[in-house]
């Protein structure tokens, strides 16, 4: 198994919540370490440009606010295990994590691995991601240029990513399962009145077809049945998220929406382990509200580690 280190408090995951966790736990002099995960930052990178985080009037791209939070972390003496998780062993304490080259014990864990983005499962996915088929607008945008691209979705991330990529592609035609959008206002003016937005209503996505690359989609019209090809270049699919609990599953609580159960304390159904960000909120979703969760999961873990 190797060397076994010990610490007092680990956090799982990078993100705003991982992060904002691991500049208050720093700050408590816990000497935290994060163990990153494979995706540093998390979700935030995901995004051009933050413009609703405080303190960035003309707003912060998406990576750059992660590389801020992690110079903050660092300034206060976080440690970084950039490695990734293979396995937890709650029943026992002090607890045990596994990771590809070693193994911890901790007296204290703050999870917050985030969530990962669903998927369509229809055929054709798969076989076309990276050839048509992305889950990321500030990834893949540029392949867009002056193609004539579809957006499955009707959420807030469907129209901020829809109108990111109406930079680069001719057209943007979202595809939506019913005729009323789940976005807030602002994101729904914004994109009904873009010229190179249309809108597909009460229509989902059945098969996506091509030879190297996307081609053409089969689309379903929910309410006539009508099922009908419609020539694409690329299909950009946002339709929500699945917190990253497969870790956790037996070990700690859930809640009906697959999130871990947390009181108000961040604390989970086990003394000792805490959890924030979209691992433990399928609701708000923010990186202010993932930040907070992380910041409020560290001073519950501090005061837990004082009364041990
Ligand atoms: P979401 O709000 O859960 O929306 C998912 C969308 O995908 C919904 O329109 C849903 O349709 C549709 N959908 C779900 N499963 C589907 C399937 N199998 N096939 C076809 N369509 C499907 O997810 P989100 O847009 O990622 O947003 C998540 C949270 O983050 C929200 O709270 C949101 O406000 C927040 N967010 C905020 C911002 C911002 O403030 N700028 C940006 C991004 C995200 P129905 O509407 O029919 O359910």
């Amino acid at each position: 198994m190797g060397i076994i280190e010990h610490r007092r408090l680990i956090i799982l995951g990078a993100g705003p919540a991982g992060l904002s966790a691991a500049i208050y736990a720093a700050r408590a002099e816990l000497k935290p370490l994060v163990i990153t995960g494979m995706v540093l930052y998390g979700q935030v990178t995901l995004t051009n440009t933050i413009e609703n985080y405080p303190g960035f009037p003309k707003g912060i791209g998406g990576i750059e606010l992660g590389q801020l939070f992690e110079e903050q972390a660092k300034v206060f003496g976080t440690e970084f295990a950039y490695d990734e998780i293979q396995s937890v062993d709650l029943s026992a304490r002090p607890f045990t994590l596994t990771t590809y080259s070693g193994s911890y014990t901790a007296d204290a864990l703050i999870l917050a691995m985030g969530s990962r983005h669903k998927k369509l499962n229809v055929p054709g996915e798969e076989a076309f991601v990276g050839r048509g088929v992305s889950y990321c607008g500030t990834c893949d945008g540029w392949f867009t240029k002056d193609k004539n691209i579809h957006v499955v979705g009707g959420g807030d991330s469907a129209l901020e990513e829809a109108l990111f990529l109406t930079r680069f592609a001719r057209s943007v035609t979202i595809i939506h399962r019913r005729d009323a959008l789940r976005a807030g206002a602002i994101l729904e003016n914004r994109a009904r009145n873009h010229p190179k937005i249309h809108f597909l209503f009460d229509s989902v996505v059945k098969e996506i077809r091509g030879q190297e690359v996307v081609e053409e989609l089969i689309v379903e019209n929910v309410k006539t049945g009508e099922v009908s090809q419609v020539p694409s270049q690329g299909v950009f699919v946002f339709i929500g998220h699945t917190p990253n609990t497969q870790t956790f599953i037996g070990q700690l609580e859930l809640t009906p929406a697959g999130t871990i159960r947390i009181d108000e304390f961040m604390e989970t159904s086990q003394k000792g382990v805490f959890a924030a960000g979209e691992i433990a909120d399928s609701h708000f979703r923010q990186v202010i509200t993932s930040a907070g969760m992380g910041a409020a999961a560290a001073i519950s873990a501090t005061h837990y580690l004082e009364s041990l």
